[in-house]
């Protein structure tokens, strides 16, 4: 069995951090990627200092080019398995049937997007359907904006009255209409103008590829031009929570620890699958910072040093 210092899983921003890093401390590294990275399918990355606007796939090709100047082994398949060998490291089985050794692991898996099964909203993600206002707020200010929120009624329109840093021109939508929202939030949408929606969206349409309209049950048509959306995340892969993590039901990672450690020994998670602010440049040091730690656990430990 081929045997590596350190397994990354994941190959986006906070995976390839933590490479170039650990390829650079001279580890026997191997990085396996299913290809599946969260921001895809938008055309410019916003927000990472020096690589502002940059398209996400050439952060990748750049990444993925320093992380094999310094030795770190890519391979382009998910990692189905991964276990706890008795007496310490890891096991994993990759998908080409291959099953590997690593003295420790780190799972930059990611999260995805809940999207509804409405129409339009698979079209436009990410080029009109936005979940993060940090990363496309900008782009859209002054714009017509939608606010496409589930959950709890009052805590989906603070989503909205937050929106109001980038455009004064709101319609608030509510995707499951749960209960109405209380006075003061309703107080707070009159005084800065936000339009309240109560009707299912049935569409979304655009024109020239981009979005234009949002189409209620029973045909209203309010145009916009953004809709941003909050309702909801899953992990990319249940390998956090195979491996004994401490996650939520719905398998997202629970506690952040000291850089990316979990309770598991000698496995740490980093990235959008930590439970941290979802940006390039976090999921990045998150993996550089990892990749510190692990590297003196993995020194002191050759070198016979406890540390507690
Ligand atoms: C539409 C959109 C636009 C965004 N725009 C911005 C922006 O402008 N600026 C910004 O800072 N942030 C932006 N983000 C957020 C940003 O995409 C994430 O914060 C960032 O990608 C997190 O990096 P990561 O390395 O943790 O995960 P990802 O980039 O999602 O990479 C995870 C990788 O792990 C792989 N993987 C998962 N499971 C396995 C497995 N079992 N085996 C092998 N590989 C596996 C996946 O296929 C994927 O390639 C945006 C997000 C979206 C959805």
């Amino acid at each position: 069995m081929e045997r590596f210092d350190v397994l990354i899983v994941g190959g986006g921003p906070a995976g390839l951090a933590a490479g170039l890093v650990l390829g650079r401390c001279r580890r026997r590294v191997l990085l396996c990627d299913a290809g599946k990275p969260r921001n895809a399918p938008s055309r410019a990355m916003h927000g990472y200092l020096t690589r502002d606007g940059l398209p996400p796939s050439e952060l990748r090709r750049i990444g993925r080019e320093e992380v094999r100047r310094y030795g770190v082994e890519l391979r382009d398949l998910e990692v189905v398995d991964a276990r706890r060998v008795p007496g310490g490291g890891f096991e994993a089985d990759l998908a080409d049937g291959a099953t590997i050794a690593a003295r420790k692991l780190i799972l930059a898996t990611g999260m995805k997007d809940v999207l509804p099964e409405i129409a339009g909203f698979r079209e436009f993600y990410g080029r009109g359907v936005y979940p993060c206002p940090y990363c496309d707020g900008w782009e859209m200010q002054d714009q017509p904006i939608g606010v496409f929120a589930c959950g709890d009624q009052d805590k989906a329109c603070r989503y909205a009255l937050m929106m109001l840093r980038w455009s004064r021109d709101i319609v608030f939508f509510h995707h499951d209409n749960g209960a109405p929202p209380t006075g003061t939030t309703r107080e707070l949408f009159s005084k800065h103008g936000i339009t309240m929606c109560q009707r299912p969206i049935a569409r979304l349409e655009g024109d020239d590829g981009r979005l234009a309209r949002v189409v209620l049950e029973g045909g209203q048509v309010v145009p916009r031009r953004a809709l941003f959306i909050k309702i909801g995340e899953r992990p990319h892969s249940k390998l956090p929570e195979r491996l004994g993590c401490d996650t939520t039901e719905e398998g997202v990672v629970g506690e952040a620890r000291f850089h990316g450690a979990t309770d598991v020994d000698g496995l740490y998670v980093v990235g959008d699958a930590s439970p941290r602010v979802q940006l390039v440049s976090v999921a990045a040091a998150e993996g550089a910072a990892a990749a510190v730690n692990l590297n003196m656990a993995m020194q002191m430990e050759d070198l016979g040093v406890e540390c507690k």
